[in-house]
């Protein structure tokens, strides 16, 4: 796949599976915008691989959640680059517990970061993509947003809201020729899933049919395919990358 002459903006490419995915595209050619929140050191070890990748970027620390602060600099970011061709909205947090013990705070933020920080950077990137008559947003949802689970109802609330968003806006942004899609992955071998217990890892790994933990390259692979020119035809759609954990 070949992606020379795009940029890309990857949120949440500081680590985990956003790191996987900018390393991919950048390797396929964008030039990968990489965002971050507080980990400077991490994003910059993204960067580094996406140079030994063969690509260049560059990183951008912005909160998602924070609409003015993120706002401000997509619009910096597409000033500087003259375009912006894919975004893929990957940050996301989580603030896992039972629903009787569930802080508004926390509900509040894991939103505010999931769901309305996706929001605010198509917003950001609209209205170039529909001058540019093309795009592609893929929005990094959650398997739990199609099968819930007990003690992330605010995660899964929010990564549930991404496949709403997700569906509107291919609607919306259909005319334009740009396609927005949602990859819901299972559950991948990251930092977020590092808290798990052994004992926890092995009841999830019994239901998973491919009998393994998923790896962020794993999800880049899908991510990669969604943002090139082979997935024209393809919009509105949420592709599990949960090795049968839920079909
Ligand atoms: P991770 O390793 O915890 O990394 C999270 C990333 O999001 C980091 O780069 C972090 O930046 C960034 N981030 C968090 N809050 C942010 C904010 N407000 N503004 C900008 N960046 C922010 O997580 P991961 O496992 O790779 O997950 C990536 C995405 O996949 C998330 O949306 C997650 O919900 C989703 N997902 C993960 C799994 C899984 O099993 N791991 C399954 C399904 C879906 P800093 O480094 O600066 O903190």
């Amino acid at each position: 796949m070949n992606l020379k002459g795009k940029v890309a903006l990857v949120t949440g490419g500081s680590r985990g599976i956003g790191r996987a995915v900018s390393v991919r595209l950048a390797g396929a050619g964008a030039f990968v915008i990489v965002n971050f929140a507080r980990n400077e050191e991490a994003a910059r070890e993204t960067l580094r691989l996406i140079g030994e990748a063969g690509g260049d970027g560059k990183i951008a620390r912005f909160d998602v959640s924070d609409d003015r602060e993120s706002t401000d600099a997509i619009a910096a970011l597409i000033k500087e680059k003259g375009r912006i061709d894919i975004l893929v909205n990957n940050a996301g947090e989580s603030r896992d517990g039972l629903l009787v013990r569930m802080k508004d705070r926390d509900w509040d933020r894991v939103i505010d970061t999931n769901l309305k920080g996706a929001f605010h950077c198509c917003r950001a990137v609209a209205y170039t993509m529909m001058k540019q008559r093309g795009g592609r947003i893929v929005n990094v949802s959650s398997v739990v947003a199609l099968s819930g689970n007990a003690g992330q109802a605010n995660y899964s609330a929010s990564k549930a809201g991404l496949v709403g968003l997700t569906k509107s806006l291919a609607r919306e942004l259909a005319p334009r020729a740009i396609c927005v899609n949602a990859v819901a992955p299972g559950l991948i071998d990251t930092d977020m899933t590092s808290a798990m217990t052994e004992e926890q890892r092995e009841t999830v790994l019994a239901g998973i049919p491919l009998s393994r933990l998923g790896t962020p390259d794993d999800v880049a692979g899908v991510v990669l395919f969604l943002a090139s020119d082979e997935a024209g035809y393809i919009t509105g759609q949420v592709i599990g990358v949960n090795g049968g954990l839920y079909m």
